[in-house]
C-alpha cells in the first residue's frame, strides 16, 4: 500500500489538511469556495479529484472576527438588527465578560448578567435607564452558574420583574452554593485541596477565605422556567434552540438560532482561551473532561457557518475550527500531564510542571482544578493510577 502523505492546501480563507495515498497522478481539489463551504470542517471528507485518484480530507475551517472592537464596559454596540453586545467589567485576570440583549417585542431578553458588584449595579442602572430604547428587560436567561453570568439575575429581575430561565441543574448549583456558606463547606474544600497536595500556607489562605459565592451574586431567584437540552422558543419571533454542553458546568445551556446564523455558546466555545474544566470538593472523583470532549464532538454537527457569541473574547465565525483546535488541546494537554507522572507526584506537582509559569493563589487553585480534571480522565482512561500516602495526599504514576 502507499505511503499515506499529508499535505496542506490553503484557499482564500480556509485551510484544510488533505491526506492521501497517490496512486496515480492527481490533482488537488478545486479552489472553490462552494467545495470548501460544503466540507465540514475537522470531519472527515472523502471524494475522487480530477485525476481519478480517491482522496480523504479534513477540512480545518478558519476562523474570522467579525465586529471589530468590543463595547466598553457597561456600554452596548450593535452587531445585528435587535441584538447588542454589552460588557461587563470583572475584577481579575480575566477582566470581563459578555452579555447579549436581543429585542424581544416590546422588550429585550438578556443572556447572562454579570458578577453582583456596587460597580455592576451601577453599569446596570445606565443601561436599564439610557441604553435599552426605552423598552423593559423582560426575560433573564442564565447560561450557568458560575458567578459572572448568574451574579446580577437576583438584582436584575427585583428590579424589572423579569422572568427567570434557567437549566435545572445549573440553577440548584447557584441556589446550593449561595446558601451553603457554612464551616462544613470550607472543611470540604480544605480537605479536597490537601488531598492535591496544597501546602499548609495555601490550606490556611483558602480556610480565611472561605465561601465566597454568596458575596459575587445577588439572592439567586427562586423559581425558574425551566429550559432542557432541544427546547425550542422564540425571541423577537425567531427561533431558538437550547442546546446543552457539559463538562464546564453540569447542565450548561447554548441558544442557537438557524434562522439568524447565531450560536450563543457561553463559556463552552472560547475563541482565545480554553475554558475551565475543572474538579472540585463536590465531586472529587468526576471526570467532567470526558463530558467536555463528548460536547466538542457533539458540536462538529451544529453549524459552522453560524456567528458564534462567547461569553469572552470576541464574536467569531468558525466553529468548527474552534471546536477541533479545542480537542487538539485537551489531547496535547493530556500527553502532558501523563508525562509529569513518569514518577509519583501530587496534583500540585503535576500542576507546577504543566503550567510552568507562577500561579498566585487564585489561580494556583484554578490550576490545580484543572489539572485533577485531566488526572481523573487519564485515571478512567487507564493511563496512570493514584494511591494515598501516609499524609492522605494523592500520588499520581504513570502506567
Ligand atoms: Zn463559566
Amino acid at each position: 500500500m502507499a505511503r499515506t502523505q499529508y499535505f496542506s492546501y490553503q484557499a482564500k480563507s480556509s485551510f484544510v489538511t488533505i491526506l492521501f495515498a497517490p496512486t496515480k497522478p492527481y490533482l488537488f481539489p478545486p479552489a472553490n469556495p462552494y467545495f470548501l463551504k460544503k466540507c465540514c470542517p475537522g470531519k472527515l471528507f472523502t471524494g475522487t479529484n480530477l485525476g481519478s485518484t480517491p482522496f480523504y480530507m479534513i477540512c480545518r475551517g478558519a476562523m474570522e472576527y467579525l465586529f471589530g472592537d468590543p463595547p466598553d464596559p457597561g456600554a452596548v454596540k450593535e452587531i445585528a438588527p435587535g441584538l447588542q453586545w454589552l460588557r461587563m467589567p470583572l475584577p481579575m485576570a480575566l477582566d470581563h465578560i459578555n452579555l447579549w440583549l436581543i429585542e424581544d417585542g416590546s422588550g429585550w431578553t438578556l443572556i447572562d448578567t454579570g458578577l453582583y458588584s456596587g460597580l455592576s449595579q451601577k453599569l446596570w442602572r445606565n443601561v436599564l435607564n439610557n441604553l435599552l430604547g426605552g423598552r423593559p428587560l423582560t426575560r433573564v436567561i442564565c447560561t450557568h452558574f458560575h458567578p459572572d453570568h448568574v451574579g446580577m439575575a437576583g438584582w436584575l429581575v427585583e428590579e424589572t420583574g423579569a422572568e427567570f430561565w434557567m437549566a435545572r441543574e445549573e440553577w440548584l448549583y447557584a441556589r446550593v452554593l449561595a446558601i451553603d456558606t457554612g464551616e462544613h463547606f470550607t472543611d470540604a474544600m480544605v480537605a479536597h485541596y490537601h488531598r492535591a497536595g496544597g501546602s499548609p500556607e495555601y490550606l490556611a489562605k483558602l480556610r480565611e477565605r472561605g465561601a465566597f459565592f454568596s458575596g459575587i451574586v445577588s439572592e439567586v431567584p427562586r423559581s425558574i422556567q425551566r429550559i432542557r437540552d432541544g427546547d425550542a422558543f422564540k425571541i423577537g419571533g425567531k427561533q431558538w434552540h437550547v442546546v446543552v454542553g457539559n463538562g464546564h458546568a453540569p447542565e450548561h445551556t447554548c441558544l442557537l438560532s438557524r434562522e439568524l446564523g447565531l450560536f450563543i455558546s457561553g463559556d463552552i466555545v472560547l475563541p482565545r482561551i480554553s475554558p475551565h474544566i475543572g474538579v472540585y470538593a463536590d465531586e472529587p472523583d468526576g471526570n467532567p473532561l470526558r463530558d467536555y470532549l463528548e460536547t466538542l464532538e457533539k458540536f462538529h454537527a451544529l453549524p459552522d457557518d453560524a456567528i458564534v457569541l462567547p461569553s469572552h473574547n470576541e464574536p467569531f465565525r468558525g466553529l468548527h475550527k474552534r471546536l477541533s483546535e479545542l480537542q487538539q488541546h485537551h489531547a496535547e494537554r493530556l500527553k502532558e500531564f501523563s508525562h509529569a507522572c513518569v514518577t509519583p507526584a501530587t496534583a500540585l506537582d503535576v500542576a507546577k510542571q504543566v503550567f510552568a509559569r507562577r500561579l498566585d493563589s487564585a489561580q494556583l487553585g484554578f490550576a490545580i482544578a484543572e489539572t485533577v480534571a485531566h488526572l481523573n480522565y487519564l485515571i478512567a482512561d487507564e493511563q496512570i493510577k493514584r494511591r494515598t500516602n501516609e499524609d492522605g495526599v494523592y500520588l499520581y504514576q504513570k502506567i
